[in-house]
């Protein structure tokens, strides 16, 4: 009897959990909101966008009077550090009856921002410590971080780069940009650039062209990457003519940063499609963020949205220990039960390295659930995604030296039965 109640209940509980992940999974529009008298030419104009973004308290509260007192009151304060900055097309995305909308976190500053722990810092990934010059960080031996401009188009509470972007640095196109060029130019080694920022893509396709232009123009320079979050904030920026100018520049991968599935709408979806109808590899990267993703339903809709919209989800970051966002870092614990939960349970394309960026600078440390249970010599025991236990036998050292006559017949091929064979 007790038995049929947990079946029952478990079978309860799996049906709501395919239920909420496939409502997780619909691509919805952003709609318009309170910008529905917009024509539709304004609407769909990057630069309207731009424009009317949301960057002033008094801005929110007309369009959000459900501010809480530690919205209200972070907002105040939010310029002096990080600034605030919603585009109209992002805006439509947080649901303001809910405290805890996962785009709102990400967006709106809290007062919780102004609190600091000892062990939090304004440069976590020690980025300033590994640049030979301003705007250029070289960690690894054959990459390089490119930081080209200190704008984005809106401002994400937890940015690791909080120090510089938002204007902090006083800068659009990088000052420093000849220096930055004339590095990699003298640098053999680096074999691939990553431009990001702040947001490559906040530039006209005039300027970018001539940026990956000058990267090109260098022999060693093999492969290049953008970072944005543009296609997510701004999908109106990926136009068919930025799309058409970026894969003059072939092999080049982009690699956007989305967070949550109902980021993923039917106009991000237009516009990574764009992206990867002109060739170019879409990779994404995830930060590990409390009320956001913290929770398994949410992450597998996430990476699966993220395959119908032709993009690989690369990286889960465990969330950097940047100043003030103490209140938006999940702990290691729950990414590695998402990880769990993702390996063997969804395509492996969809599952991400979950990485964390060692504080200092050490650089990316993958983490991931124990699958290897003991190793040595000899075997290694394995555990599979279900806890099953299985051992792989390493004997191919210790087999014996056969002795092959030198008079040998060549051998017969011989066809495989029928209904055999490998693709
Ligand atoms: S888009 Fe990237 S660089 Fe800009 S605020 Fe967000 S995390 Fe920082």
């Amino acid at each position: 009897m007790h038995r049929n109640t947990d079946t029952q209940s478990t079978s309860a509980e799996g049906q709501s959990t395919r239920l909420r992940l496939n409502s997780l999974k619909e691509f919805r529009s952003a709609g318009r909101g309170f910008w529905r008298d917009v024509p539709d030419r304004d609407w769909n104009d990057w630069h309207w966008q731009l424009k009317h973004r949301i960057t002033t308290l008094e801005q929110l509260q007309r369009l959000m009077p459900t501010l809480t007192p530690e919205e209200y009151a972070g907002t105040q304060l939010a310029n002096q550090k990080l600034a605030l900055a919603i585009t109209p097309y992002f805006f439509n995305l947080i649901d303001p009856a809910d405290e805890n909308c996962p785009i709102r976190r990400q967006v709106i500053p809290r007062i919780e921002e102004t609190h600091t722990a000892s062990w939090e810092m304004s440069d976590p990934c020690g980025e300033d410590s590994h640049s030979p010059v301003p705007g250029l960080v070289h960690r690894y031996p054959d990459r390089v971080l490119f930081l080209v401009t200190d704008r984005c188009a809106a401002y994400c509470r937890y940015c690791t780069r909080s120090r510089l972007v938002s204007n902090a640095a006083g800068y659009d196109f990088h000052p420093e940009f000849d220096k930055q060029i004339a590095y990699i130019e003298q640098h053999p080694e680096v074999r691939d650039v990553l431009l990001s920022g702040g947001d490559p893509l906040l530039f006209s396709d005039t300027r970018l062209e001539q940026l990956l232009r000058r990267l090109r123009a260098i022999p060693h320079v093999e492969f290049l990457r953008i970072g944005t979050r543009i296609p997510i904030f701004l999908p109106q920026r990926i136009t068919p003519e930025l799309c058409t100018m970026l894969k003059q520049f072939h092999p080049l991968f982009l690699s956007i940063h989305t967070n949550h599935p109902r980021e993923l709408t039917t106009e991000v979806r237009a516009g990574l499609g764009r992206l990867a109808e002109a060739g170019i590899p879409l990779g994404n990267q995830s930060v590990l963020l409390k009320y956001v993703n913290d929770d398994v339903t949410v992450m597998q809709a996430l990476v699966q949205k993220l395959l119908l919209c032709r993009v690989k989800p690369y990286y889960l970051y465990q969330c950097d220990l940047i100043t003030g966002s103490a209140h938006l870092r999940a702990n290691v614990r729950t990414g590695l039960e998402i990880m769990e939960h993702l390996r063997g349970h969804t395509t492996g394309y969809g599952v991400p390295t979950y990485v964390i960026d060692a504080p200092g600078g050490g650089g990316k440390v993958p983490v991931s659930p124990e699958y290897v249970l003991s190793r040595n010599r000899d075997r290694v025991v394995l555990r599979n995604y279900e806890g099953k236990v299985f051992e792989y036998i390493e004997g191919a050292t210790d087999a014996p030296a056969y002795k092959v006559s030198e008079n040998f017949d060549t051998p017969k091929v011989l066809a495989p039965p029928p209904g055999l064979g490998r693709c």
